[in-house]
């Protein structure tokens, strides 16, 4: 321990006994045993000091992973290279580094070499940020070389160890860790670091995708999602890889909405519970606007812009690597997030279909995000128009009909078509089906056995003969995904006041 720093004490045995696991203490009194130094490291520590429960538990020691390795029965060899052992335990795994340093970052993300060392304190001095640079040994003692405890409690602020220009050029996945542990634990960026961020953004690109994807998901999730994106904004980190939502910045809209399209976006992810589809479709719901933007007799209309949208959605969230799950829900709310308006002359038969659209399983997405795009307009008193109310109404009542919606609730499934048409199965099969839908969608009293029996046999001779069966009518808007972006208004749409 360096000369004349003191180590407070700043967890008493019962609060240690009580918050750190016994199987984590054990590890620590193992290392000690054995006559080597051990403490707790990095976010335990951080999350300790805030009274929050710890993920995961990392400890830091002077031994080699050779010795940690003797002194557990049960170890997984993590990453000898860099000195990490996870130790399997009762309790969960618990991660076990030698203290090291690291040498050279000539690719601005990965050491070139680490190197071992006798100190906690050299140890902590390659962390990122002060309020990651704090150890804790086994009696409740903190080992705080960088003021990392007042970082966190009092001044609240995100502040590099060392000088903040050199460690972001080390790793430039750091820079987004910076607005990251800002957004998830309410911190402000400390000034100077702040300043390095933005000459520095351009590194980014030297990360892979899927880590600035891991980080940006934990940013739209984090309790403070709007400020953090702005800071990506100011300082360049976001047109490194999300240039697609800067196009709104500055784009005012009409008499619906208060803000321009970007303030919007924030607006509308900070309104939308942290869940990250929700979250990632709120953000990208109206992306595609400004490349929609018509002005017309002297109004500004956004035609379309929920398909040009859904395409734009895809293709960001592809580059970013997101799995095909988490992006066929995000451009389907995207493409979907108009439908809840209520159009005039809507039949029964039409309301079905929207919902068959929609899919059941989102709908209440939906209307959550219907919601938050409305609070988010700035200007629309109540949670909902009374347009969306009328079509949830009358949506609960198609609902409570038992109608079919998707081709399972069908009263016949593919074997029945095959064998009362009497074919074999391929493509005709689901042209049927499809096809049986419609008829149900159009009227529900068909979704019985014998009158789809019926249509089936029909079918199958009109196919037979070379006919087309029924298919779904194409949308209005479905045109413009072939053609223009901007082809033309959408006939008869209700309730004007809260779309465009
Ligand atoms: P969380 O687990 O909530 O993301 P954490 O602080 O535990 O937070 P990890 O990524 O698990 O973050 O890393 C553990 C510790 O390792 C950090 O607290 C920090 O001390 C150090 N660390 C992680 N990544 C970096 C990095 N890119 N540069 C410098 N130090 C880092
Ligand atoms: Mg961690």
């Amino acid at each position: 321990m360096a000369v004349g720093v003191s180590r407070p004490q700043v967890l008493c045995p019962d609060c240690l006994r009580r918050r750190v696991p016994a199987a984590v203490r054990r590890v620590l009194g193992t290392l000690e045993d054995a006559g080597w130094q051990a403490y707790l490291v990095g976010g335990c520590v951080r999350d300790l000091l805030r009274d929050v429960g710890p993920k995961d538990w990392d400890v830091a020691t002077d031994a080699r992973p050779e010795a940690v390795m003797a002194l557990f029965p049960r170890v997984r060899p993590t990453g000898i290279a860099h000195g990490t052992v996870t130790v399997l335990t009762r309790g969960g795994p618990v991660e076990v580094t030698t203290f090291r340093v690291e040498e050279a970052y000539t690719d601005h993300r990965h050491p070139d070499a680490v190197r071992f060392v006798a100190e906690i304190e050299a140890d902590l001095s390659r962390r990122d940020f002060t309020i990651n640079a704090m150890a804790l040994d086994s009696g409740g003692r903190l080992v705080d070389p960088f003021g990392g405890l007042e970082d966190l409690l009092i001044h609240r602020r995100v502040r590099a160890v060392g000088d903040p220009e050199s460690r972001f050029r080390e790793d430039a996945l750091r820079l987004l860790r910076a607005v990251r542990f800002a957004a998830e634990l309410d911190l402000e960026i400390d000034p100077q670091t702040l300043a390095a961020v933005g000459p520095n953004a351009s590194l980014l690109t030297h990360v892979s995708a899927e880590r600035v994807r891991d980080e940006f998901s934990r940013i739209v999730t984090s309790r403070a999602p709007g400020r953090a994106l702005e800071v990506m904004r100011q300082t360049d980190l976001l047109a490194q890889f999300l240039p697609e939502l800067l196009e709104g910045v500055g784009v005012e809209q009409n008499i619906h909405h208060r803000y321009d399209v970007w303030t919007h976006a924030l607006l509308s992810v900070a309104n939308t519970p942290p869940r990250l589809e929700l979250r990632l479709a709120a953000l990208l719901h109206d992306v595609a606007k400004p490349r929609c933007l018509v002005v017309e007799n002297g109004e500004r209309h956004f035609y379309h812009h929920e398909v040009v949208g859904a395409h734009l959605t895809r293709s960001v969230l592809r580059r970013l690597r997101y799995p095909t799950a988490v992006i066929d829900r995000v451009v389907h709310l995207v493409r979907r997030h108009m439908d809840l308006h209520h159009q005039r002359d809507m039949s029964d038969a039409a309301v079905r279909r929207l919902v068959r659209r929609i899919g059941l399983e989102h709908l209440d997405d939906l209307l959550v995000l219907r919601r938050a795009d409305r609070i988010a307009s700035g200007n629309k008193p109540g949670a909902v128009s009374r347009g969306t109310r009328r079509l949830l109404e009358r949506i609960d009542r198609v609902l409570a009909e038992d109608a079919a919606f998707g081709l399972k609730d069908l009263a016949v499934d593919g074997h029945d078509v095959m064998r009362v048409a009497g074919i074999g199965p391929g493509p005709a099969v689901g042209r049927i089906l499809n096809a049986l839908l419609e008829a149900v969608l159009d009227d529900p009293g068909l979704n019985t056995r014998p009158a789809l029996e019926d249509l089936v046999r029909q079918y199958a001779r009109a196919l037979e003969r070379g006919e087309a069966l029924p298919r779904p009518a194409p949308e209005p808007a479905e045109a413009a995904e072939s053609a223009t972006a901007a082809a033309g208004p959408d006939p008869g749409r209700e309730g004007r006041d809260d779309h465009a």
